[in-house]
């Protein structure tokens, strides 16, 4: 391993939740950190409709840095927020996510079967706007796989994707992309997922204020830069190479 004495250029964090109530007070020097540390953009993903007002103010306050995408996380929401998720759907964003599906949170087959069809709804109305879709999913990624490849939308991003090696791959032979958290510096789980993705279809993200390098503190964007350098480490990479490929892998996905 060696890391490189040039600088950095550009890493973009593809799943982070500034609009969490964590962020009020701080989020001008959260987003001064992180682009101190090349995070040069950032997916703003939500978990419910009702966030997406302080989305939009989050983009119109930095401008070309975050990029805000419409969710509705699985369990959390009622049929109201599905009635204002189909409502924003209308607007312009740069992804549906955070969207998916859990089978950890949800026990109820009813519930996980709404989940379902919800979640396929998104992603047929993602490929008919032509926009990606930044996916959670726990304890299913084979049937999210499954779904996904079935509903022939090509431009798919799972989020700290964790599954059996088998069901990873079909996601690599799909073309899906995949994320890597910086909780990858102790996670065997994602390190696991780093060491089985192409980097060509790899991605970095922080999950923002969670999944952070160090599990009691508030994560933010400016620690993705940990995760770049587990995975060049891991892989036994020059960082600089996986920064300029990942960047690229993430511009190309996101249109940005
Ligand atoms: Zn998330």
């Amino acid at each position: 391993m060696f890391y490189s004495s040039r600088e950095h250029k550009s890493m973009i964090d593809t799943h982070a939740h500034l609009a969490d109530p964590s962020f009020d007070k701080d989020l001008d020097d959260v987003v001064a950190r992180a682009r101190n540390a090349g995070v040069t953009a950032c997916i703003v993903v939500g978990e419910l409709p009702g966030e997406s007002d302080k989305i939009r103010a989050i983009e119109k306050r930095y401008p070309g840095w975050a990029f805000g995408g419409l969710g509705i996380f699985p369990s959390s929401y009622a049929p109201e927020d599905v009635e204002a998720f189909r409502r924003l759907s209308e607007q312009k964003w740069v992804c549906f996510g955070e969207v998916g599906m859990d089978t950890w949170l949800v026990q109820d087959e009813e519930e996980r079967l709404r989940d379902e069809s919800l979640f396929l709804s998104i992603v047929e109305r993602a490929k008919s706007l032509d926009i990606p879709v930044n996916v959670h999913s726990r304890n299913c990624g084979k049937r999210v796989i499954e779904l996904l490849i079935a509903s022939g939308h090509s431009r798919v991003h799972l989020h700290a994707f964790d599954a059996k090696p088998s069901t990873i791959r079909l996601g690599i032979e799909a073309g899906f992309y995949f994320s890597v958290p910086a909780s990858i510096v102790h996670s065997p789980q994602k390190q696991k997922l780093a060491r089985l993705v192409p980097v060509e279809q790899m991605l970095f993200e922080t999950d923002a204020p969670v999944l952070g390098p160090d599990r009691a503190s508030r994560n933010e964007p400016a620690n993705i830069r940990l995760a770049l350098h587990a995975v060049a480490e891991l892989r036994d990479m020059d960082p600089v190479e996986l920064e300029t490929i990942t960047d690229a892998n993430a511009r190309k996905l996101y249109k940005l």
